[in-house]
Parts: C-alpha cells; sequence; structure tokens
C-alpha cells in the first residue's frame, strides 16, 4: 500500500518513507492510498487476542513492507510490558447501559499520546533503516502539553535518536510543565516559547519547510523528524484503541456483532477523532463521531457552518490539550470527503494561510455530517461535568475528558440518538489536578499543581498513577525559554552539538 500527500503535489511512497518523511514536501499530510477492508470476522478473532495483538493486526493493514513479526515484537515492546499500568492497556469502563469510558491515560505519560508514542519511536528507527537512511533521528516536536511528555518518554535513551521538545510557556498545567522540564534521559532537550501553541506549532512548522536549514542539519548527519500528530506513525496506532473499544463492546454483551455505536472524543489537532474515522472507514461500524469542543470552538463552527475560520480570540482553558485554532489533522479529513481531491485541499490550505478562512461546497459539507456531529463545552459546564459525573458514576474524570461527557450529553438530547456511546478519556485527572479539585468543590488548601495530587488521592480515595505519585520529588533540569524567532537558532544548538 502506497501513501499520497493531501495536496496532490507529491510522489506516491511507502509507509515507510511516509513514517520517515512526517510531512510531504508539497506541505501535505500522508495519506493511505486506500482502506482495507476490516471484515466482521476479522473483528471478532481480534476480540480474544490481548491489546498488542490487536495493535499489530491493524499496523500490519497498513505498514505493508513490515513483518508480521516485526509488528508484532514491537507491539509487544511498547504495549505488552511495564509501560501500561493496567492489563487491557486501553480498559473500556461501562457506566451505564449505553455510556462507556474509553481509559487511554494508563501509560507512562498519563494521557492518551502514549498510546502511539510508545510505539513509534520503534517504528520510526525501523523505518529509516527501511528507506536506507544511514543518519541520525533528530525528532522536533511542539506540543501542547501531552505530546512533548509522551515523546520524550517515547525517545528516552533510544540509541541513534535526539529529541527537541518546543511548548507554550503559559499554555500547559503546572504538572505538564514539570513532566517535561524534569525528564531524563541523555537524548532530550525541552524549550519554552514565549507564545501560544499555534506560534509554538507555526515555528515547528516552518523549520520543517526551511530548505537552508534542513540542508545544514542533513550535512551534519542529522535527519530531521517529527513526532506531531502529523506523523502515519502517530496516527496508524491509534486506530487499534477503536477496534479494541468495538470488540470490548462485544465481549461484554454490550452489543451485537454489526451494530453501530457512537464515539464521543475530545478534540485539539483532530488526530484522535481522525483516527476513528478511520477505524469506520475500515468497516468499524459507527454511526457518528461527535467532536468535542472547549471555548476554542473553531473545529466545532466548522462542522456546523462548513466554515473554517481562525480569526478569532484564543483562549486559555482548564483543558489545555485542546487550545488549538489550526487542527492540522483536519486536511487529512478534507482529503477524503473531498474525493480525494489534492487540488481542493490545497485551495482551502492556500485561503487558510493567507486570511485564515476557508469555506467548503455544499456536497463536502454533507458528506462530513454524515458521519460527524461537533459540540461545545463552556469552561464552567466542564468543571460541572467533573462534578456531576461523579456524583452520579462515582467516577473522576479530568478536563478534557469532561468535555466530551457534556457535549454527549448535548448531542443526546438534540438528538434523541441513544445509541451505546464511547467517550474517549484522553487524560487521568491527576494530571489536572488543580481543576478537578476547583470542580468537586474542595478547598486547595494553599496548594497547586503536584502539591494537589495527593490532596486529591484523599478526597476521592482513587488510586495516583506512579508516575504522577513520583513528581513531587523532582526539581526542573530543563529552564531555558526562547521567543518564537528564536526557535531556529535553538535547533541548530542542540542539534549540531557533539
Ligand atoms: C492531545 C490531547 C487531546 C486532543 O487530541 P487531538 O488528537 O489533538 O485532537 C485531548 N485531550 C488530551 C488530554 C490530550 O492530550
Amino acid at each position: 500500500m502506497l501513501y499520497q500527500s493531501t495536496r496532490g503535489g507529491a510522489a506516491r511512497i511507502t509507509a515507510a518513507e511516509a513514517i520517515a518523511k512526517g510531512l510531504s514536501e508539497d506541505g501535505g499530510l500522508f495519506v493511505p492510498e486506500s482502506f482495507p477492508g476490516l471484515t466482521p470476522d476479522a473483528v471478532k478473532n481480534l476480540t480474544s487476542m490481548p491489546y498488542a495483538g490487536k495493535a499489530a493486526y491493524i499496523l500490519g493493514l497498513f505498514l505493508e513492507e513490515f513483518s508480521t513479526d516485526e509488528l508484532r515484537d514491537y507491539s509487544a515492546q511498547a504495549y505488552g510490558g511495564a509501560a501500561f499500568d493496567h492489563p487491557e492497556v486501553a480498559p473500556l469502563r461501562k457506566l451505564n447501559n449505553n455510556t462507556y469510558s474509553l481509559e487511554l491515560w494508563h501509560g507512562p505519560t498519563s494521557a492518551f499520546k502514549d498510546m502511539a508514542l510508545q510505539i513509534l519511536p520503534r517504528l520510526l528507527p525501523a523505518s529509516l533503516k527501511k528507506i536506507n537512511e544511514k543518519r541520525e533521528v533528530c525528532v522536533l516536536a511542539a506540543t501542547s502539553g501531552d505530546t512533548g511528555k509522551a515523546a520524550l518518554e517515547g525517545f528516552r535513551d533510544i540509541p541513534g535518536t535526539k529529541i527537541m521538545v518546543f511548548y507554550p510557556k503559559d499554555g500547559v498545567s503546572e504538572v505538564q510543565k514539570l513532566q517535561m522540564t524534569s525528564q531524563s534521559g541523555g537524548n532530550v532537550n525541552v524549550v519554552a516559547v514565549d507564545g501560544n501553541f499555534d506560534d509554538t506549532q507555526s515555528g515547528v512548522k516552518a523549520i520543517f519547510s526551511d530548505g537552508d536549514l534542513r540542508g545544514e542539519l542533513g550535512n551534519n548527519g542529522c535527519f530531521l523528524s517529527s513526532a506531531n500528530s502529523i506523523n502515519w506513525g502517530r496516527l496508524a496506532p491509534q486506530i487499534a484503541y477503536y477496534v479494541s473499544a468495538y470488540c470490548d463492546l462485544l465481549s461484554s454483551g454490550g452489543i451485537k456483532p454489526g451494530e453501530e455505536v457512537n464515539f464521543c472524543v475530545p478534540t485539539g489537532n483532530f488526530g484522535n477523532i481522525l483516527a476513528a474515522y478511520y477505524a469506520a472507514l475500515l468497516g468499524l461500524p459507527v454511526n457518528k463521531l461527535i467532536c468535542a469542543s472547549n471555548r476554542n470552538d473553531v473545529l466545532t463552527q466548522f462542522i456546523n457552518t462548513g466554515v473554517y475560520d481562525k480569526n478569532r480570540a484564543f483562549y486559555t482553558t482548564v483543558s489545555p490539550s485542546m487550545d488549538i485554532l489550526v487542527s492540522s489533522n483536519l486536511e487529512r479529513l478534507l482529503f477524503e470527503v473531498s474525493g480525494k481531491d489534492g487540488g481542493v485541499v490545497s485551495g482551502y490550505m492556500k485561503a487558510l494561510s493567507s486570511s485564515g478562512v476557508y469555506e467548503i461546497s455544499q456536497s463536502v459539507r454533507a458528506e462530513i455530517n454524515r458521519i460527524f456531529a461537533g459540540g461545545v463545552c463552556a469552561e464552567d459546564e466542564t468543571l460541572k461535568t467533573i462534578a456531576g459525573v461523579y456524583d452520579r458514576f462515582g467516577y473522576l474524570i479530568d478536563t478534557h475528558t469532561a468535555v466530551a461527557f457534556k457535549v454527549m450529553e448535548d448531542y443526546r438530547a438534540a438528538s434523541n440518538d441513544a445509541r451505546p456511546c464511547v467517550v474517549v478519556s484522553t487524560a487521568s485527572p491527576f494530571k489536572f489536578c488543580d481543576s478537578v479539585i476547583d470542580a468537586l468543590g474542595r478547598p486547595r488548601m494553599g496548594l497547586s499543581g503536584v502539591g494537589l495530587i495527593g490532596l486529591l488521592a484523599d478526597v476521592t480515595g482513587c488510586d495516583v498513577p506512579a508516575p504522577l505519585s513520583e513528581l513531587s520529588g523532582k526539581t526542573p533540569r530543563f529552564t531555558g525559554s526562547v521567543r518564537p524567532d528564536g526557535m531556529k537558532q535553538a535547533v541548530r544548538e542542540f542539534m549540531l552539538k557533539g
């Protein structure tokens, strides 16, 4: 199976090339040419496999040049060892007869990014080998909080790799910040940017498209690569947990074979929910994918009006990993729904970069609305929902998951669609203690960030994930910051040294 660019201007390439490159030369994203079918029998067979087996199978559908043994091996290393603190890796929690929570935060950084970033550091060096690339993998990432730490953990001390992470100075939680600034490993670097996530992401994108800098790095043995969710090696592993959730619904008797379900996904860069869409294209029985936005509701507006308009205020919210104005992975959806027409997608993206706005045609919009619904959750509603879900189900959720819960409830009320719905739970509540404590109506006792982890555990009796409970003794190791225009120089200094 080959991959093509969403902007149509590049040659077709293999999965290994797509993973190695991250972003296409024409500025587009790599997408598979077709979606091999996932038959009902295949789903049934997967039901009895452990998570690592399911992941290896799904990856095998897309990564043709990787042998079955190779993929089983990487999946076992990523999902079969001690990195995840739950034997099911991505357990599905039943809350009532049609409401489920898919917990994607049992990995080393307590957020769903681990699901992909535990396996990408194995796929990436292997991909370079397959394309005969001998230079060192130099990973560059922009993060709104969770990607950075998950990428650092994934690549830490992997031979032949270096990783540098930029995060927006005031756009991540205290816990997220300490998780990153205290990162261990000899091949890592973490730098704060004076700006928001979009400044940070634009800075990284500019570095990737800077031919001179790439050349300079390349001549010095450094192969620039991306760990952002635009990389196909991030997206493909995410498809597996949607299939896994469906298998779990089947085996628990929650649904009958072939029955359609809904997924509600707290969305930022549109990677997670796009993986759900790809699972549906494979043939997983999905009725609606509900895209949940926080106050930065550019995606919901787009789904509901067909106009993408990034000319709007940017808000810092209690769900910072969704604070985004430009959702990169949306481009991949546009490609599929516009009949795989790279020219059309190019046009949208040109308009977006010149005026900040584009409008899709009626037919493209109808295609999106066939499967996608969208909704917004305001800041006060996010906190109310945490309290409400805790009262009703005795179940503690984080701020991002709360956005999805509220939007799912609104969707149900508006649509009368009572199909089983899986709310995708993207972070442990202990990662966002400040807001969760506020939501429960408890005083912070003068504490903040890491200091609140113990208090939240006392108040709720819930277990703290080990990597978070160990944070309190750590001191920051990376304290530097740059302005957006200083990012290139910072990359040069780190990647070219020793
Ligand atoms: C990254 C992240 C999101 C948003 O996911 P996208 O794939 O960017 O849409 C939501 N919640 C949490 C906790 C995250 O870390």
